[in-house]
Formats: structure tokens, C-alpha cells, sequence
């Protein structure tokens, strides 16, 4: 495969934009080389500036669950893009697209739209904040909850309970106030609590986590921090950006029958546009702007566009629920596969796989927590991606991101894709 423009536009782009884009995965740093530039993409395939066609695994990282340029999303965006793109007083797509957010997911009676995951997650723990009175929060190492600085914290040494910033211009004020817990550990979290008695506002967690690779929780371990929230007088906050439409109608909440205070939203629900959300019961929700004192707002919120394509997505999974069984035996179909394969190799290798997430590990420890995923061997990622990218499959370019599958992939596909890992798994 040829990548002549890709890295040509690549180049042009570094002059312009900061890393050439504007999201730092997308430029291709944990695996090397210059990354593709996509021209189109149609259903489960992405086509690049160059020509080339690629198996798409990402799903643009988790929103094109019915796959791309899906003809109901697209005629509801173009319909609705002729009567004025963007109006800054309220319509009815925002109470639609509302009630049928709510009509799909246990236990939440309001919704509240915004631009994207990371502002969600970042209203979810004000809200949680202002509604118990406290100010800590838990989080859990390599969850991530989007950019904002209340998450941009990592573990601090051994003494302290509190986090440091993991990213200049993070102020050590902010991490003071986030405590940082090992995944799938709950005598930690125990821990955490006793120590920061009457404290914590929330727990914030990726119910099944995405961002470390898929990494599942343990039996347990999510009724036991529901457990721990309810002792300790402290809302648990399911961060279903990645989750929420994905694993099942009713997303993480659902599969796991674990009930959150408030669940954020984010991909799924935008349909491929920019939406993130976030809902709970009234007593919550209504402490938020204008009804109660908790601040929060947005110019393009509830935006149009942005609610027809999340409306049409939405409606469509809502409609067609074999989809998620569809999806979830394509993946295993994938995942036996890629047992198959690489069994006959000498690699060491873990797959994590829940529904339509799945992730590929080179280590031989069980990946459960960020500690266990970040023992892969990244020099055999990095030859895997890359050696699948020139057969023509597009993975997510980096061993701590989940794939996506969407509805549009077909077996042929998935065979292909297992074709050419024969082929890759030989140069690892
Ligand atoms: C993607 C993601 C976010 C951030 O969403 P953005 O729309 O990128 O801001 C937050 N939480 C999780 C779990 C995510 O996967």
C-alpha cells in the first residue's frame, strides 16, 4: 500500500495544527509512522487520501455503531440541516432525542445534552459535587473521563492517598481533590474511603473500561463499589461514553444489572456527530441551571444536526435490538478466531473481549487493571498494526484503545481480517 499523500498531508498539516492533529491518537505516536488520512467512509470500510481501503475496527472510536454514512442518519442530518443549522433556543429534537435516550436505559429520569464526553464527565462530577456537599472523587488508574483536569491525575507515591497532575497546567489544587484507585480492586477503594471519611462526592468509573485496552470488571467488583457508594452517602458515576448504546440498549447499567446515580454519554448517542450527555433521577438533576444552582450551559448544545443524527442512530438500535446480538456473535466469531490463529504461534498474547469490544494484549499476565495492560509487548503491537494496516485492516493505533465493531461488518470481512493475521502473526 501506498501512503504518498497521506504522509504528504501529514506534513502540511504539523505546520498548521499542533502534532498535525486534533486529537493525539490520531497521530500515530505509540505506533510509529505517519498516519492515514481518511477521505471517506461508507459502511464498515474507510477509504484513505491515497486510495487505499480499510476494514474499519474503530468506528471512529466507538459513535458509527450502524456503520458509516448509514442512509437514516445521513438523510436526518440533510433534512434537518435545510431548515438552519443551529439556533440557540430550544426544539423538539431535544425532548425526542431526550425520551428516547431515557425510554432505552435503566433508572434515569433526566438528560442533559452537551458537546462531548469530556464536558459530560466534567458537569457529571459538578453535579455530584454540588449535590452531596463534598469534594473528593475516585477514579480508577487508565480509566479515562476526557480532558478536563479533575481527571488528568495519576496515583501519587505511596504515602499519599491523593493524585498528582499527569499533565502540565493541572494544578496540584485540582489533584488533591482526586483519589486514584487500582481497577478491579475494591479492598482499595475501602481503603480510600475510611481514609477520606465523609469526603467523597463520587466514584467515577468506566463500568467495562475501554481506554486501557477492554478491560472487564470482576465479578463483584461493581455491586461492591454500589455497596460502597451507598454506605459512604456518595453517588457512582458509570462514565458510559464508551459503553452507553454500544454494549446494549440500556449499555453497561444493563449487561452488568448495576444501577448508577448518574451515567455520562458520549459517541453512540451523537451518531457520529458532536454529542455527550449526561442523565439521572429528578432529585439530581434538578440541583442543574436553570432549575437549581449547579452551573452548566452551552452555546451549540442540544444542536440540531447533532440531535437528528443521535435520533436516528438511537431509534434504529432501539428498533432493531437484534443488532447487539449481531454484533455480539460477530465479535466472538472474531475473537475464536484470533484464538485460532494466534494459538498456532508461540506469541503470548491475552484477548479481552466484551460484545463489540474487544482488545488484543502481547503479554502473558491476565489483563484486569492499567498496571497488567501496560506489560504488553508494544515493539509486537506495533509490527501487528502496522502489518494489518498494510493488509488492509484499520485498528485502533494503540494497544490501550478497545475495538469498535459495527453493524455494517460482515463475516467476509471478519475471515479477511483473520487472513491477514495468518499472514502478520508470521512476522511477530
Ligand atoms: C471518549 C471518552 C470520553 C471523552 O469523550 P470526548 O467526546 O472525546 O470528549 C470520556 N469517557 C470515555 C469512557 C471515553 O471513551
Amino acid at each position: 500500500m501506498l501512503y504518498k499523500r497521506s504522509s504528504m498531508l501529514f506534513n502540511e498539516a504539523k505546520k498548521y495544527i499542533p502534532g498535525g492533529v486534533n486529537s493525539p491518537v490520531r497521530a500515530f505516536k505509540s505506533v510509529g509512522g505517519s498516519p492515514i488520512f481518511a477521505s471517506k467512509a461508507l459502511g464498515a470500510y474507510v477509504y484513505d487520501e491515497d486510495g487505499n481501503k480499510y476494514i474499519d475496527y474503530i468506528s471512529s472510536w466507538g459513535p458509527m455503531i450502524l456503520g458509516h454514512a448509514h442512509p437514516k442518519v445521513i438523510k436526518a442530518i440533510s433534512e434537518t440541516a435545510k431548515n438552519g443549522t443551529s439556533f440557540g433556543m430550544p426544539t423538539i429534537l431535544e425532548t425526542d432525542l431526550a425520551k428516547l435516550s431515557l425510554s432505552m436505559v435503566p433508572g434515569m429520569e433526566k438528560i442533559r445534552f452537551v458537546n462531548s464526553g469530556t464536558e459530560a464527565c466534567m458537569s457529571a462530577i459538578r453535579l455530584a459535587r454540588g449535590f452531596t456537599n463534598k469534594e473528593k472523587i475516585i477514579k480508577f488508574s487508565g480509566c479515562y473521563h476526557g480532558h478536563s483536569d479533575s481527571f488528568l491525575i495519576e496515583a501519587g507515591s505511596g504515602v499519599v492517598t491523593f493524585g498528582t497532575p499527569n499533565s502540565p497546567g493541572v494544578t496540584k489544587g485540582t489533584a488533591k481533590d482526586t483519589l486514584i484507585a487500582p481497577y478491579n480492586n475494591l479492598n482499595y477503594v475501602k481503603e480510600l474511603f475510611q481514609k477520606n471519611k465523609d469526603e467523597v462526592a463520587a466514584i467515577i468509573i468506566e463500568p467495562v473500561a475501554g481506554n486501557m485496552g477492554c478491560v472487564i470488571p470482576q465479578n463483584g467488583f461493581i455491586e461492591g463499589l454500589r455497596k460502597l457508594c451507598d454506605q459512604n452517602n456518595c453517588l457512582l458515576i458509570f462514565d458510559e461514553v464508551m459503553t452507553g448504546f454500544r454494549l446494549a440498549k440500556g449499555g453497561a447499567q444493563e449487561v452488568l444489572g448495576v444501577n448508577a446515580d448518574i451515567v455520562t454519554y458520549g459517541k453512540v448517542i451523537g451518531g457520529g456527530l458532536p454529542v455527550g450527555a449526561f442523565s439521572s433521577r429528578n432529585e439530581i438533576m434538578n440541583k442543574l441551571s436553570p432549575e437549581g444552582s449547579v452551573y452548566q450551559a452551552g452555546t451549540l448544545s442540544g444542536n440540531p444536526l447533532a440531535m437528528s443524527a443521535g435520533l436516528a442512530t438511537l431509534s434504529e438500535l432501539k428498533l432493531n435490538d437484534n443488532i447487539y446480538q449481531s454484533l455480539d456473535e460477530k465479535s466472538s466469531y472474531l475473537e475464536k478466531g484470533m484464538y485460532e490463529v494466534l494459538g498456532k504461534t508461540s506469541l503470548d498474547f491475552k484477548i479481552n473481549r466484551l460484545g463489540s469490544m474487544i482488545s488484543l494484549h502481547f503479554c502473558s499476565e491476565d489483563v484486569i487493571d492499567f498496571k497488567t495492560s501496560q506489560k504488553g509487548n508494544n515493539e509486537k503491537f506495533k509490527k501487528y498494526f502496522h502489518g494489518m494496516l498494510k493488509e488492509g485492516v484499520y485498528l485502533p493505533p494503540s494497544a490501550f484503545e478497545s475495538y469498535f465493531l459495527n453493524d455494517a461488518l460482515t463475516y467476509d470481512d471478519v475471515d479477511f481480517t483473520l487472513d491477514a493475521l495468518i499472514k502478520v502473526s508470521k512476522t511477530l
